[in-house]
């Protein structure tokens, strides 16, 4: 890996961060706060949110098995995919390479901030190479993106594939594992201390059944967390995000059982789904999700559309001609959607 500072923006690495008002007396008890220009009335909500999320980096270090210094919080995975590019690119000169397909907020972030983006075919089992994804890198390349389990193609990539790339690389390689509860693969988060140019992406959307309070996780280096910090809006997790996200850590039984439970389900859906007339293959799947090529896609997707069931159609997407993506329910939604496919 380059040097650090190598990698990062100038002006981002010479940066004085805004310092808040609750940033500057920690470490004392206080108990009058007449320092931040906030209400001294309604209570609990006038005061601003601990900035640095503390007690909920706490927990989640312990539920992740990460230090709590190499956690970053934000207003979902979407903020720390941005900043990313804040931290790191260069608008109009430097690039990132990515697999391709992969989540769509790789590119659109790249794009919103004048980064070249550089798509790299998977193969036909969807899987990565890594010296494919070397030769599309440069002296000007600051990231690769990498999706373990991918979205949209639901299966993990190859753990020797992505070790090789993270070792070759002398920049970041980002390792997205917002699926990662559903599988059983080692996950790379773990492995922070042996890749020091590894960012791993966590979020509460998918397994945690919280995609609506926008919680998002960056597992890195000290160094790493420390520039997306500086670079982060001062209280970019809001109180009742920090709240509810507690409350949800504090019940991981129930998190085990609804896993477990959309496991058994994707297993009968995709047995279902091979049964199927409109239906050609069924993509094995590490995710809640999974990719079934039809016979026909948009027509499929408009009739399902009709009877008010909506899946994703990702058959404009290259390597996905014809593919739906459909995402595990509740056994009833589950069994209202084959019935209506059975109709076909
Ligand atoms: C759903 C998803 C996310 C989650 O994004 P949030 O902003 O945390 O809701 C991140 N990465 C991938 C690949 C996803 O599919």
């Amino acid at each position: 890996m380059k040097p650090l500072q190598q990698l990062v923006r100038p002006n981002i690495w010479q940066l004085s961060p805004y310092s808040s008002a609750r940033d500057e007396y920690s470490g004392h008890e206080a108990h009058v706060f007449l320092d931040a220009n906030e209400n001294p009335y309604n209570k609990p909500y006038n005061r601003y949110p601990d900035p640095l999320q503390r007690q909920l980096k706490h927990v989640i270090a312990g539920v992740k098995q990460v230090p709590e210094d190499c956690i970053f919080l934000g207003n979902g995975s979407d903020e720390a995919i941005d900043l990313v590019y804040r931290v790191f690119c260069e608008p109009g000169r430097d690039n990132v390479v990515a697999i391709e397909p992969t989540y769509g907020m790789y590119k659109v972030c790249a794009d919103i901030n004048n980064v070249e983006y550089r798509p790299v075919l998977l193969d036909e089992h969807y899987q990565m190479s890594a010296d494919k994804l070397l030769r599309a890198c440069d002296s000007t390349t600051k990231a690769v993106w990498v999706c373990s389990p991918n979205n949209p193609s639901g299966n993990n990539m190859q753990v020797e594939e992505v070790e090789k790339l993270l070792r070759h690389f002398d920049g970041i390689v980002v390792v997205d594992e917002a699926y990662s509860d559903f599988s059983t693969v080692p996950v790379f988060r773990r492995r922070l201390s042996e890749f020091p140019n590894l960012i791993v992406l966590n979020t509460m959307s998918k397994a945690w059944g919280c995609a609506a309070i926008r919680l998002g996780m960056a597992f890195a280096s000290k160094d790493i967390i420390g520039l997306f910090n500086k670079v982060k809006y001062p209280y970019n997790v809001n109180q009742l995000t920090q709240q509810h996200a507690l409350e949800a850590l504090s019940d991981r039984l129930q998190v085990e059982k609804w896993v477990k439970l959309l496991l058994q389900e994707r297993k009968t859906m995709m047995a279902s789904f091979t049964e199927l007339r409109v239906c050609e293959k069924v993509y094995p799947s590490d995710a809640n999700f999974f990719l079934a090529k039809m016979t026909d896609a948009n027509g499929i997707y408009k009739y399902l559309v009709e009877r008010g069931i909506i899946v994703r159609n990702r058959s404009k997407v290259r390597l996905c001609g014809n593919c739906l993506r459909i995402t595990i329910g509740t056994k009833s939604e589950n069994d209202e959607l084959l019935g209506a496919l059975r109709e076909l």
